[in-house]
């Protein structure tokens, strides 16, 4: 935008010498200030105008009045541009503002402000008026740490649980870290907001305010609310584990006066351990489905039961400190849910996962913080009133002493792998009477059960090489479980079906069928390491890992004999 041409300022430099000017007409006209006050066009005019009319420098004196107002204006041009230049200079050299978070006003033209988490009173600019500053908003704040501008609100910031209101509608958030829990409060954005414990928030950077709802909070909800039914009976072949798991949960809730007088240790929990597939979680399952069963028949009271159950691995995560909080949120669950009334359960699969000896490896730092961590929340827990603590792992060697002390998880039940007879009452549990079975169910169970523990050469499976040099061949059967059995079954079941689809005619299931499910769940297993690792395969069994060198599957072994290898 063009400049309002400005009437020429009188300048020193453009003003004639001294000299010169005493000795002419002009300091006739006017006093020697005045003159001074005069731009050299004013001078110019003057002159002029004091030459006779037609006077022969009439038009010298214009040439010369164009001249120099062509000059003066590009000096003021000049000058204009300067002055533009100066105030870019000086604002690219005047320090940063800084950025806070303003939490409130403190008097009319003050406001509690937090800058790089520590907390200022800072003066604010006349011009912005308090009342529109919202708290939780960012501001600009000057080198005097004066507000000056107000901004939005910020668009990052961590991201944090809350643990629980205060009346006054300030948070208790729960700090990730596993350090101590702090009290926020909200952001103007979240003043009327309808919030509950549990859901995530995000904070402003200097973590004072919560600005915004980023979700309910990613429980580990795993909840089984009830467990299906599940008697003692429909488990096969654990009967020792079984009677361990009803002498160390049972008794003690149904005779807590006897267990008291006696002053008898009840326990908070205890480890199954043993091979996978073989009932750890079903057993699980029934201890909480047949106490509450129990507790009802004996006392009338039904306490709902609350099934909490988590796989180890899924517990862990790269970000620190939450795999703390999740452990800690499965507690809380736990006891929130006993609170009121429920029978709470904390299952926790492949334990050894996350409450391993802390030995080096890639999650080390993270079972340094979380054993200890499980170990506190274990003593928080008051046995019979609170939580019963289930964990389940295949690798009980693994798991930290410190877990497993007097007080803690203190009882360690077995869990094998079904023996012959086990297995036959497994097949018998699955074969069920209300099926279209060819044969009674206790035939069809004998004859699968035989084929399955048979010591022939179609049955071996897999085959280990002890330290000492010995070698051993594993069969199928040594390597049965409840949940091969299940799939052998559901196997036959669908040749069944498919025989029935393909002649339209009104089959059963018969023990052919068994054997060939039998078969089929060997050769085309899901159930057995995909690998010939040793480490996968000795997890199937109970072997001591030290006396070991290679163990793997027989067919390898076959196809290297057959030159296929
Ligand atoms: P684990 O937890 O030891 O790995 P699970 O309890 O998950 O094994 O067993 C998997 C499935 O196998 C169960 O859901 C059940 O169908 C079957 N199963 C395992 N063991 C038994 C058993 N002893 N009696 C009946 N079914 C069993």
């Amino acid at each position: 935008m063009a400049e309002p041409k400005k009437k020429p300022l009188p300048r020193e430099d453009k003003l004639p010498a001294e000299p010169s000017l005493a000795s002419t007409p002009l300091a006739d006209l006017l006093p020697r200030e005045q003159l001074e006050q005069l731009s050299t066009l004013q001078l110019v005019d003057l002159i002029t105008s004091k030459l006779p009319p037609r006077h022969a420098s009439i038009f010298d004196m214009v040439y010369l009045r164009e001249r120099i107002a062509a000059q003066e204006e590009m000096t003021d041009q000049a000058r204009a541009a300067l002055e533009k230049m100066d105030a870019i200079i000086e604002k690219l050299r005047s320090p940063a503002f800084r950025v806070g978070t303003f939490l409130m006003p403190v008097d009319k033209d003050k406001a509690h402000v937090c800058l790089g988490g520590t907390d200022y009173v800072c003066r604010v600019d006349p011009a912005i008026p308090l009342a529109s500053l919202q708290a939780g908003q960012r501001v600009l704040c000057n080198e005097a740490f004066a507000v000056v501008q107000g901004l939005g609100f910020d668009r990052n910031g961590p991201i944090v649980r809350v643990d629980e209101l205060l009346s006054d509608g300030r948070l208790r958030i729960g700090q990730e870290a596993g350090l101590t829990n702090f009290v926020i409060q909200r952001s103007a954005l979240l003043a009327k907001e309808k919030m509950k414990s549990g859901m995530e928030v995000r904070l402003d950077v200097n973590q004072r305010v919560a600005l915004e709802i980023i979700g309910v909070g990613k429980r580990v909800e795993r909840a089984l609310e009830t467990v299906s039914e599940l008697p003692w009976s429909a488990i096969g072949g654990q009967d020792e584990a079984v009677r361990a798991i009803r002498d160390a949960i049972e008794l003690p809730f149904l005779h807590r006066d006897l267990f008291k007088k006696f002053e008898h240790s009840v326990p908070k929990g205890f480890l199954l351990h043993g091979p996978p597939g073989c009932g750890k979680t079903l057993l699980g399952k029934a201890t909480a489905y047949n106490l509450r069963q129990q507790i009802k028949t004996q006392t009338g009271v039904d306490h709902p039961e609350f099934f909490l159950q988590v796989k180890g691995p899924e517990i862990l995560n790269m970000w620190v400190g939450e795999s703390e909080r999740q452990v800690r949120d499965l507690f809380a669950q736990c006891r929130e849910r006993a609170k009121d009334g429920a029978l709470a359960f904390l299952f926790i699969d492949e334990a050894e996962s996350i409450l391993g000896t802390r030995r080096s490896g890639r999650f080390n730092s993270i079972l340094s913080t979380l054993v200890p961590m499980f170990c506190t929340e274990m003593d928080g827990i008051e046995p019979l009133t609170n939580v019963v603590v289930i964990l389940a792992s295949n690798r009980a060697d693994l798991i930290d002493p410190a877990i497993l002390r007097p007080g803690r998880i203190d009882r360690k039940i077995r869990v094998r792998r079904p023996d012959q007879a086990g297995a036959q009452a497994i097949y018998e549990i699955y074969l069920r009477d209300s099926l279209p079975l060819a044969e009674p169910k206790a035939d069809l169970a004998r004859a699968v059960t035989e084929a399955h523990f048979a010591r022939t050469p179609d049955n071996e499976f897999a085959e280990v090489n002890f330290r000492s040099g010995r070698r051993e061949l594993l069969c199928r059967g040594d390597l049965a479980s409840g949940a091969i059995i299940a799939a052998v079954v559901e196997r036959a079941k669908s040749l069944a079906i498919r025989r029935a689809i393909e002649t339209q005619a009104d089959t059963q299931l018969t023990r052919a069928d068994l054997l060939t499910a039998l078969r089929l769940e060997h050769d085309e297993n899901d159930l057995f390491p995909a690998t010939d690792l040793t480490e996968d395969w000795l997890k199937l069994t109970d072997f001591d890992p030290e006396n070991v060198v290679k163990l793997g599957p027989v067919r390898v072994r076959k196809a290297e004999r057959s030159g296929v290898v």
